[in-house]
């Protein structure tokens, strides 16, 4: 009987999905050991490391997990050795719905073995590419609060932050733990349900300037393959500002990237247009949408002042040939929520700032996803 029990507390718990490492104990096979007495469980769990950062989520999860005749979890984490970070890492690789290496895995010769499988036609998730004409127009914010609205929404979410000149995702998103790596295998952090990876883990951000594209070129190859991504719907990249070497090596390897420009009142539509025209023309991938931020700052009496003037996001919408998505009010709490890491479509999900965000995301989500490939990359 008391066998039973215990089988069946096991069997239960064993369902249980580990928060950082996003599978069920079955499947990642670190589920050890439970003992019920009178009421307290002791469980033994595999982890990474020493450093696991989500102790009380697990066991709050496992208490769920359990039935009636569980009161208490007694938690006890064991870190994995070398070998079996290694063996986890490998298994979770294979987890992630990888497809044959194609040609585009082949464009400009993979570092690792693994295909870049956002670059495979069978792909199903939507890459949308962040882009800004200059720095400082609210892009990494816009970024964030959107990745937040479509995971909000349902949808599985990542970001990839590759705006190498500050990268501020992982502050903005309120990351709190570094990646997990597992041998050859990186485990995003996770924060608001969306997952991120940020060159700036890695190296800080005076290096990264200093780095040629080739260097860069394969630091996004390496996060493009090597990180469990697990398939996202949608992986948002904060795009570096402009339209040079750095922003056309991102692209290169994602070539089914929906470009989307955010800029402000003020900045000259024709200069933006020209350039991520003729980004999006030289790498054959659509721009999909303009946001205009800071476009108007409301006043207690309900009055909008436009301090950076109205209309750009229009203009630059017209220029480009696509539409304009969503008007960004300057909000003092978006700001302060990208400083402290509380995006405001989580802190303040009814309020009207994250509603516009709510929409902004409904009608990205709404738009089919693109069917333009390189030519180049056709397989016959
Ligand atoms: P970029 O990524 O284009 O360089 P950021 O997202 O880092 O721009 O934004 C620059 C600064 O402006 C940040 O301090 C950010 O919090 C603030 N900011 C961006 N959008 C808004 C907005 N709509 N209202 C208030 N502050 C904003």
């Amino acid at each position: 009987m008391k066998r039973s029990v215990d089988q069946a507390l096991f069997a239960a718990l064993n369902e249980v999905v580990d928060p950082v490492l996003f599978h069920s104990l079955r499947t990642l096979g670190t589920l050890r050991e439970t003992k019920l007495r009178r009421g307290v469980a002791e469980v033994h769990i595999g982890v990474p490391g020493p450093d696991y950062p989500a102790e009380s989520e697990l066991r709050r999860r496992l208490l769920a997990a359990s039935g009636e005749e569980v009161s208490e979890i007694v938690l006890n984490l064991v870190d994995l050795t070398e070998d079996e970070r290694s063996a986890l890492g490998a298994k979770l690789a294979e987890s992630t719905p990888m497809t044959a290496p194609s040609a585009a895995g082949r464009d400009h010769g993979p570092t690792t073995e693994r295909p870049n499988p956002f670059a495979d036609r069978s792909s199903a998730t939507r890459v949308l590419a962040i882009s800004s004409g200059k720095g400082g127009v609210g892009k990494s914010s816009i970024t964030v609060n959107l990745a937040v609205a479509l995971a909000q929404a349902g949808h599985s979410v990542g970001i990839l932050d590759a705006d190498i000149y500050g990268f501020s995702v992982p502050g903005m998103l309120g990351v709190r733990y570094l990646p997990i790596v597992l041998g050859t295998t990186i485990i995003p952090p996770v924060a608001q349900g969306v997952r991120c990876i940020s060159i700036g883990f890695f190296v800080d951000e005076e290096q990264a300037i200093a780095w040629r594209g080739p260097m860069l070129h394969r630091a996004i190859e390496q996060f493009l393959v090597d990180v469990h991504w697990g398939a996202p719907e949608f992986l948002l990249i904060d795009m570096p500002p402009g339209t040079g070497d750095i922003a056309l090596s991102v692209v290169q390897q994602l070539p089914r990237s929906e470009i989307y420009v955010v800029t402000t009142p003020q900045d000259s539509a024709e200069r933006v247009a020209k350039r991520m025209g003729s980004l999006a023309k030289q790498m054959k991938i659509p721009v999909r949408g303009v946001i205009e931020n800071m476009s108007y700052l409301e006043t207690p009496d309900g009055s909008r002042l436009t301090p950076f003037g109205e209309g750009g996001g229009q203009r630059l919408a017209n220029a480009l040939g696509t539409e304009l998505l969503a008007t960004i009010p300057l909000v003092e709490q978006l700001r302060i929520g990208s400083d402290e890491g509380a995006p405001i479509v989580a802190s303040d999900p009814e309020g009207a700032t994250a509603l516009i965000f709510a929409a902004l995301a409904h009608r990205i989500a709404g738009l089919a996803p693109t069917r333009i490939f390189r030519k180049e990359l056709t397989l016959s």
